[in-house]
C-alpha cells in the first residue's frame, strides 16, 4: 500500500535573477516616498536561515519558457511587461514622457470600466496596474520571469515525487491577476504553478499571507478543478480592499470553489489556527491529489504591514497542521517584510515537512 512520507531534505528552488528587480522606491498612501520594502534582502534573510539548517537542498530552476505563463495571464498584458521599462527610457510617442526614469510608475489608473484599452505607455501602465507598489525597473520582467520557473520548477518537482518543495520566488505573486500587476507581484506564480499541476490532477492553493489573494481569486474564479482558499486580514479595512469578502465563492462552474476566510485586526494564534482548521476541513472534502500554499509571512506580529499577533510557534503550528494533510505540498513564497525575524518565521514555517 502506498505509504506518504516526507524526507530528510527538502528540495528549495531559488534564482539570484531577483536582484535585477529592485525598484528605488514605492509610493505609501498619502504620497509618501518610502525606500521599496519588497527588497532583495528579503531573500538574504530567508537564505541565510535556510543555510543553518541540515534539511535545505537549495537548486537553480530550469527554464519554462512562456508557454505556462501564458496559459494564465494575458498575452497584452505580458507583453507590457516585457517592453514597458525600454519603453519608458525611449517613449515612442509625444504622449510618453519620462519625468523621472528611475522607475515606470503611472499616476492614472482605469477603473475598468471604459471599452478602450490605449496604446501609449502610460496609458497601458494604469490600465494594467491597481496600485503604486508594482513598480517596473530594468530588471522587473527578467526577475518575475525567474521567480515564475522557480515555482515551475517545484510543480516539476512534486510531479516527479517529491513530497514537498520550496519555490523562493521574488517577486512574489498572489495579488497579481489575469491581467494586472498588484501589490509587488507582477506574474502569479503560485497560479502557474497550480495550472500545470492541474493537467495531471485537482490542485488546491492555501493563501495564508495576510494579505487577499486577490490575484488568485481572478484567475480561478470560474475554474472547480483548481479550489483556492485565502486566509487574511479583512479587505474591509486592509489591502487589497476590493477582494477577499466571505461571500466572493466563485462564479459559473468555480461556483463553491473558493473561499475567503477574513479576519479581523489582532487575530492571535489560537482564532488564526482554528480558521485553518476549517479550511483544511475544506480541503479534505475537496479530495486534491496537489496542494500548493502561498506562503506569506506577513501574519507575524511585528510585521510592519501586519496587524495580526501570529508568534513564531503560531506559524510552526500552521506549518504542522498543513504537514499533517499529508499531501504533495508547493510551497511558493509571497509576502512577509519583519526583515530580521523573516528567515527563522520561514523555517518554523517549512521544517514540519521534514521528517
Ligand atoms: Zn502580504
Amino acid at each position: 500500500m502506498y505509504e506518504f512520507r516526507y524526507n530528510a531534505v527538502m528540495k528549495i528552488f531559488h534564482s539570484e535573477i531577483h536582484r535585477r528587480h529592485n525598484p528605488p522606491f514605492e509610493v505609501f498612501d498619502g504620497g509618501r516616498r518610502v525606500p521599496y520594502l519588497e527588497s532583495p534582502a528579503r531573500m538574504d534573510h530567508i537564505l541565510s536561515a535556510l543555510r543553518k539548517t541540515n534539511w535545505a537542498d537549495i537548486k537553480e530552476p530550469a527554464d519554462f519558457g512562456l508557454d505556462p505563463i501564458l496559459a494564465v495571464h494575458d498575452s497584452d498584458y505580458l507583453k507590457f511587461l516585457a517592453s514597458a521599462w525600454d519603453e519608458w527610457q525611449a517613449p515612442v510617442s509625444e504622449f510618453d514622457f519620462a519625468p523621472d526614469n528611475s522607475a515606470l510608475l503611472p499616476a492614472t489608473f482605469a477603473l475598468r470600466r471604459h471599452p478602450h484599452k490605449p496604446k501609449s505607455l502610460l496609458g497601458r501602465a494604469g490600465y494594467y496596474m491597481m496600485d503604486l507598489s508594482a513598480v517596473i525597473v530594468k530588471g522587473t520582467y527578467e526577475a518575475a520571469l525567474s521567480s515564475t520557473n522557480c515555482a515551475l520548477t517545484g510543480a516539476q518537482a512534486i510531479i516527479e515525487g517529491e513530497p514537498v518543495a520550496f519555490a523562493l520566488c521574488r517577486p512574489p505573486g498572489h495579488h497579481a491577476g489575469k491581467d494586472y500587476a498588484a501589490g509587488y507581484c507582477f506574474i502569479n506564480n503560485a497560479a502557474v504553478a497550480a495550472n500545470e499541476l492541474s493537467s495531471k490532477d485537482k490542485v488546491v492553493i492555501l493563501d495564508i499571507d495576510y494579505h487577499a489573494g486577490n490575484g488568485t481569486q481572478d484567475i480561478f474564479y470560474n475554474r472547480s478543478d483548481v479550489l483556492t482558499i485565502s486566509i487574511h486580514a479583512d479587505p474591509a479595512y486592509e489591502y487589497p480592499y476590493y477582494a477577499g469578502y466571505e461571500d466572493e465563492i466563485g462564479s459559473g462552474q468555480g461556483k463553491g470553489f473558493h473561499h475567503n476566510f477574513p479576519l479581523p485586526s489582532g487575530t492571535d494564534d489560537l482564532r488564526y489556527l482554528a480558521v485553518l482548521e476549517r479550511a483544511i476541513g475544506t480541503i479534505k472534502t475537496f479530495k486534491p491529489k496537489y496542494l500548493i500554499v502561498s506562503a506569506g509571512v506577513d501574519i507575524y506580529d511585528g510585521d510592519p504591514f501586519g496587524t495580526f499577533k501570529i508568534t513564531r510557534q503560531g506559524i510552526r503550528q500552521i506549518g504542522t497542521k498543513i504537514a499533517n494533510l499529508e499531501l504533495p505540498t508547493l510551497f511558493v513564497m509571497e509576502g512577509g517584510y519583519a526583515n530580521e525575524a523573516l528567515g527563522e518565521n520561514v523555517v518554523a514555517l517549512l521544517e514540519s515537512f521534514v521528517r
